[in-house]
């Protein structure tokens, strides 16, 4: 056994061992889940304003790129006009030309910049190669998603992904899951879902009769507050940590005895 798994099955904790037996579909979340959207942002605007500070615009740009990380948490970190919003609000900055430039240096700046949490891309060809189907669901918007799934080898390594657009409310409900579960054509105790969000990753799966495994290394604690309904099957700290709960058909009952000791 390799020594990452080794210590992820000490770690992991697993509340509901035997649920996980069915799952052969796994959804993930991306935004704090796969990609440390936080650290990302702060990146890629710190980059930008780096570039029309060499353009000619009058910042402090370390300084400036953490105010406007912080308008950004505000206003929609996700929002495509955040930088010139930010360059007006904030700065009273009115040269159209580089409103306009901002916006485009932080779409071509994004996908170089995005951090994907340590062992990602292993642990989603190992869980590949163990047999399971693997989609993103994600509240993201297409547009923000295409930025950040391109350049980190995500790519290809989901079978379908789901975005905002593609039902009425996100994941405040239950149905990009329900929809992903047609797609796939499977059935709830098939599916387990991995996010940072208790209710809208992990509460709402296991309401209608799925899996939901809380991302702990994702979740902010403003999430304290939150009311979740239903537990978690299990939790997290550490994507790798999957390997652990999902050992595959051939090796699941031997690797849930360990984590259950
Ligand atoms: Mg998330």
């Amino acid at each position: 056994m390799p020594a990452t798994a080794r210590t992820t099955t000490q770690s992991a904790k697993l509340n509901q061992p035997s649920t996980l037996d069915d799952v052969e579909v796994i959804a993930f979340d991306v935004d704090n889940t796969l990609v440390d959207i936080l650290q990302t942002k702060r990146d890629t605007f710190a980059a930008t304003l780096e570039t029309l500070a060499d353009r000619g615009l009058a910042i402090d740009p370390e300084a400036q790129a953490r105010e406007l990380y912080a308008f950004a948490l505000e206003e929609g970190i996700d929002d495509p006009d955040v930088v010139p919003r930010f360059l007006v609000e904030e700065l009273g900055v009115d040269d159209e030309r580089m409103l306009a430039d901002g916006r485009r240096t932080m779409e071509r700046l994004e996908p170089g910049m995005v951090q994907l949490y340590e062992g990602v891309i292993s642990t989603l060809d190992q869980l590949r190669s163990r047999g399971y189907q693997l989609c993103a669901v994600t509240d993201a918007p297409r547009e923000a998603v295409r930025r950040r799934l391109p350049p980190n080898g995500l790519t290809g390594r989901f079978d379908r992904v789901i975005v905002r657009e593609d039902t009425p409310r996100g994941k405040a409900d239950t149905r990009p899951f329900e929809m992903l579960l047609e797609a796939v054509d499977a059935r709830p105790e098939q599916l387990v879902a991995i996010g940072d969000h208790p209710v809208r990753d992990v509460s709402n799966v296991v309401a209608m009769g799925g899996h939901g495994v809380l991302a702990e290394h994702g979740t902010r604690s403003s999430y304290n507050d939150v009311a979740a309904e239903h537990e978690p099957t299990a939790a997290i700290d550490g994507v790798e940590e999957l390997l652990a709960l999902l050992p595959g058909c051939d090796q699941r009952s031997s690797a849930l005895a360990s984590l259950t000791r």
